[in-house]
């Protein structure tokens, strides 16, 4: 599934490469791909430009030079795509696009194979689509307010995991990067958010917040073949990962074997030795 660090390669790519262009055609194919609020067909994009693109945690959207914008999430497997001459069409298409600025054409697919990912028309409310209003902002966000978030996080009972996955808190952080982060700032998954310091909770925001720029930084040339894959198949995940999918692996740090524990559902991946409760 698409985390923060792959949506923010997509919204990179897709700015570098449809910024100033017009949409001059818009199919919709399939009849799950509009989200049922959407304010208007899918067709209502033609005529626009696009002015930019931008993100809030996992929303995507598409500024217009309209009072509306072209709402977009991934997902679970969610991808755009620009076709090129050689290439073969994507399977699972579930919206195209024609795009123009000058003489250049782009055409876009929207492909999703498991149809969790959607698209909507929305309105703007300071600037933000009334389908991410609910999502706090993310440590990349220039408005990210450090102390504020470390006060909430620390407001909390609940176990730091469960805290640092809650999207209306910090935006941002899914499964994997929880794991990795808490792994880094040393705490083990299961310690209530309030037994922590504030200095603790700090070194747990800045470890995700760098874990995941890593990410966007090893993900983020993958664009320049033209062909836009939002899963983010950079390396990262191969190379980089200490706590998360490494049950039986030793601890890069210490050396002691990681473990797997259920959590809510899913599983948290820590250091028995680095990560005491
Ligand atoms: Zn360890």
């Amino acid at each position: 599934m698409p985390e923060l660090p792959e949506v923010e390669t997509v919204r990179r790519g897709l700015a570098h490469l449809l910024t100033g262009f017009t949409f001059r055609s818009a199919q919709d194919l399939h009849p799950r791909l509009l989200k049922p609020a959407s304010l208007a067909p899918l067709s209502t994009v033609i005529g626009a430009r696009i002015t930019g693109i931008n993100r809030r945690g996992k929303f995507l959207w598409f500024e217009l030079n309209r009072e509306h914008a072209l709402v977009a999430h991934l997902g679970m497997s969610g991808q755009f795509l620009i076709a090129q001459k050689d290439r073969p069409a994507p399977g699972h298409v579930r919206a195209h696009f024609r795009l123009t600025r000058g003489l250049n054409t782009r055409e876009v697919a929207f492909s999703d194979q498991r149809t969790f990912g959607w698209l909507s028309i929305e309105q703007l409310t300071h600037g933000i689509p009334q389908s991410a209003l609910h999502i706090a902002i993310d440590p990349f966000d220039p408005q990210f307010d450090r102390t504020a978030v470390i006060t909430q996080m620390k407001s909390r009972k609940a176990a730091i995991k469960s805290v640092i996955l809650n999207q209306e808190i910090m935006s941002g952080v899914g499964n994997i990067y929880a794991d990795e982060s808490l792994w880094r700032a040393k705490i083990h998954p299961e310690t209530p958010a309030c037994d922590l310091s504030t200095r603790k909770i700090g070194s747990l925001i800045d470890a995700a917040t760098a874990v995941m720029a890593e990410a966007i930084k090893a993900g983020g040339t993958s664009f320049d073949s033209l062909y836009i894959n939002v899963n983010g198949e950079s390396g990262f995940f191969e190379t980089s990962l200490a706590a998360y999918g490494q049950e039986h692996q030793p601890c890069p740090r210490c050396g002691r074997e990681i473990r797997r524990i259920a959590f809510g559902g899913r599983s948290s991946h820590f250091c028995p030795k680095c990560q005491v409760k």
